[in-house]
C-alpha cells in the first residue's frame, strides 16, 4: 500500500506539537530520536523532517503529499497547496511595528519608510492593499534589530507575547495577519493516498475535539432538572439518572472549553452541586 507522506518541522516551535499531535491520532512512530524520515506503525504514513520554509514547495511538488507549517508559511510562499485543516496551536500573529519614541498615528505614516521584514509578500500584499508605498527589506532573522542599527524604520515580524519587541524598544501598531499551525494538502491526490489522508484528519478532528471538550457530571434539584438540561445539552442530549436521595438527579454531559466558566456559574446559580469536570481522550463527532 501506498504511503501517505507528510512533512513536519525538523525543530522548532512546530515540531512537538505536530509529532504529539500524530501521537494522539494513535500514530507511533519508529524512531525515537529524529532522523530525516521515519515511518508509522500500523498506519501508512511516513514522516519526513523539514525546515518550515521548504515545506509549502515541497508539497506542492509532490515530494511530500501534506505537511504542518504555521498559515503565515502558507501564505508566504503562496504555493500550488490547498489549506485542509486548521490545528490550533502555535498561534501568533504577523504585525508592523515601530520604535516606542515614534509619533505613529495611522498606516500613511509609513509611506516612503523602510520596513524589515522576513514575510515579504504578505507586507507587499497588505501595504498595496491599503495603498502604501514603503521600501520593502528582506531580512531571514534577527528583524527586529534592524530599526535600532539604524536599517529600518519599521519592522514586520511574528509576534505572540510582545516581549520581544518591548525589549527591543519596539510597539506594535498593525496587526495584518493571525497565524495558527495549518495542514497543507497538494492539489492533486490520487484515490488511495486521499483515502489515508481522509482516515487521518478523521482521527486529528477526535483529537482536536477532544481537546476543546470537558465531560461535566453533577447532581442536579429536580425542580431545575429542565433548565441545567438546557444549559448543558452536550453531543446529543444529557444522560440523566435518579440519585439515590429523592429529589435528585446526576448529570453527565460535554461541555465545550470556550463556555466553560460562563457555563459553570450558571449551573451553579440553577443549583447544580458536585460538579466534576474531567478530561476527554479522543471524541468521535
Ligand atoms: P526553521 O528552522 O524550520 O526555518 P523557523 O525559525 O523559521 O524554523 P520557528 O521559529 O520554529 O521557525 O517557528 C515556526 C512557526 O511557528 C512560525 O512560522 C509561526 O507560524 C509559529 N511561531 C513563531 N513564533 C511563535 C511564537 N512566539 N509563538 C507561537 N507560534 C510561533
Ligand atoms: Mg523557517
Amino acid at each position: 500500500m501506498e504511503k501517505l507522506r507528510i512533512a513536519i518541522q525538523k525543530s522548532g516551535r512546530l515540531s512537538e506539537k505536530s509529532l504529539l499531535l500524530l501521537k494522539e491520532a494513535g500514530i507511533s512512530l519508529n524512531n525515537g530520536s529524529r532522523k530525516l524520515r521515519s515511518v508509522a506503525q500500523a498506519f501508512p504514513l511516513e514522516v519526513i523532517y523539514l525546515r518550515d520554509d521548504d515545506i509549502p514547495q515541497y508539497v506542492e511538488d509532490g515530494v511530500a503529499h501534506i505537511g504542518i507549517v504555521g498559515e503565515n508559511e502558507f501564505a508566504e510562499k503562496a504555493c500550488e497547496v490547498k489549506l485542509i485543516e486548521r490545528l490550533g496551536y502555535s498561534r501568533c500573529r504577523l504585525s508592523i511595528a515601530v520604535p516606542k519614541s515614534d509619533n505613529y498615528k495611522s498606516l500613511e505614516d509609513l509611506n516612503g519608510k523602510r520596513i524589515t521584514t522576513s514575510y515579504p509578500v504578505i507586507l507587499k500584499n497588505y501595504l498595496d492593499e491599503k495603498g502604501v508605498k514603503a521600501e520593502i527589506h528582506v531580512l531571514s532573522g534577527s528583524v527586529e534589530l534592524a530599526p535600532s542599527i539604524g536599517m529600518a524604520d519599521a519592522i514586520f515580524d511574528i509576534v505572540s507575547s510582545g516581549s520581544t519587541l518591548i525589549s527591543n524598544g519596539l510597539k506594535e501598531v498593525e496587526v495584518v495577519m493571525k497565524s495558527e499551525a495549518v495542514i497543507i494538502a497538494g492539489r492533486q491526490l490520487d484515490a488511495e493516498i486521499q483515502a489515508v489522508l481522509d482516515d487521518l484528519i478523521f482521527r486529528i478532528r477526535s483529537v482536536l475535539a477532544a481537546s476543546n471538550n470537558k465531560y461535566i457530571l453533577l447532581n442536579a434539584p429536580n425542580e431545575n432538572l429542565q433548565q441545567i438540561i438546557e444549559t448543558i445539552p452536550g453531543m446529543k442530549s444529557p444522560t440523566v439518572m435518579p440519585l439515590a436521595e429523592p429529589g435528585w438527579s446526576s448529570v453527565h454531559s460535554v461541555l465545550s472549553e470556550k463556555e466553560f466558566w460562563a457555563v459553570i456559574d450558571r449551573l451553579r446559580e440553577l443549583g447544580a452541586q458536585g460538579i466534576l469536570v474531567i478530561p476527554i481522550e479522543k471524541m468521535i463527532v
